[in-house]
């Protein structure tokens, strides 16, 4: 029996994870991927107070080991059924059976959202993928392609140009939600951005060819690329969590203390209802949550 069972071991969780442990609890985090979430495949981070530039696999492998120094234990398992309601909360993992702690931090953040294209699919791995960081350097001399155009899918494309021979960056409107910096950085390299456009179409297995449709001409066009990266934002990664706590849209509803509904059941990061989903935002959320933790045990 912990005092503190942590779901996801991302930014959030894991500041969780530092500050449940310093606050003198029995933690324990369960994640079913790999320690550092989305923000552990972002390439460069320049806006974590302190650090002026650090990519995330560096920044969230330090998280971890400064949770593990401080005692917090890991379990890489795949969360099956969740129990909130009841004073002991716990989970059900595939490997690793049943886990119970007097409090529960959900810190399962979002999960990359799908283009919806006829294809697209079928393709991931041949042509398709949803992380530039992780499949960039597969497309050396090759040209690309990114869309979206947020965040993720400027720096994506910033990024893909020191691989690829060419890349275009597919953009449905004529205005990107970017910040200003990764937009003035984008608008000065040397991506070519298709604006008002969306794909309708992928040629070849493995991918050889996209179709765009624009979507002020209606014109269709074709550009010739061996990979899509999809940036098109994320959905929250809270399936089994819907039925048992307050949400919009899938994002789970908190209180200033980040607590839940149901007492005992704290959540922190981008899985919860924010205006603003960052590292620092997260690591906030997951401080708050564990002080939360702390006093609810009191
Ligand atoms: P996002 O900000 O939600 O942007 C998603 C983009 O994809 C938007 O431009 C959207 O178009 C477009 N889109 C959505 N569905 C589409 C579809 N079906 N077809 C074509 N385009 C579609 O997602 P994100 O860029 O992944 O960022 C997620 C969060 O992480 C944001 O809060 C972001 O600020 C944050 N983040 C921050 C940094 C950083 O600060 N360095 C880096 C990465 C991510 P519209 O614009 O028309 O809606």
């Amino acid at each position: 029996m912990h005092d503190l069972l942590i779901l996801g071991a991302g930014p959030a969780g894991l500041t969780a994870g530092i500050y449940g442990a310093r606050g003198g609890l029995d933690t324990v985090i369960v994640e079913q991927k790999s320690f550092g979430g989305q923000a552990s495949i972002t390439p460069e981070i320049e806006n974590f107070p302190g650090i002026q530039n650090i990519d995330g696999f560096t920044l969230t492998y330090n998280m971890q080991e400064q949770a593990k120094a401080l005692g917090v234990s890991f379990v890489y398992d795949q969360v099956e059924a969740v129990v909130l309601e009841e004073e002991i909360k716990s989970v059900t993992t595939k490997n690793n059976g049943v886990i119970e702690a007097k409090t529960i931090i959900i810190a399962c953040g979002a999960e990359a959202r799908r283009l919806g294209v006829e294809g697209e699919i079928e393709l991931i791995g041949k042509g398709v993928s949803y992380c530039a960081t992780c499949d960039g350097r597969f497309f050396k001399n090759k040209p690309v392609a990114v869309v979206g155009g947020g965040n993720t899918a400027v720096e994506d494309a910033l990024y893909l140009g020191n691989f690829a021979s060419e890349v275009h960056l597919i953009h449905r409107r004529d205005t990107l939600r970017a910040s200003k910096v990764l937009n003035d950085k984008l608008l000065s390299s040397n991506v070519k951005i298709l604006w008002d456009s969306v794909v309708e179409g992928f040629e070849g297995n493995p991918l050889e060819r996209l179709h765009i449709k624009n979507l002020k001409t209606n014109e269709m066009t074709s550009i010739d690329v061996s990979c899509l990266f999809v940036a098109v934002g994320q959905d929250p990664a809270s399936s089994l969590f819907l039925d048992k706590l307050d949400n919009e849209n899938g994002y789970i509803l908190a209180d200033e203390n980040m607590a839940t509904n149901i007492p005992g059941v704290f959540v922190a990061g981008d899985i919860r209802k924010t205006p603003l989903r960052q590292i620092i935002t997260a690591c906030a959320d997951g401080a708050i949550a564990a002080e939360s933790a702390i006093k609810y045990l009191m």
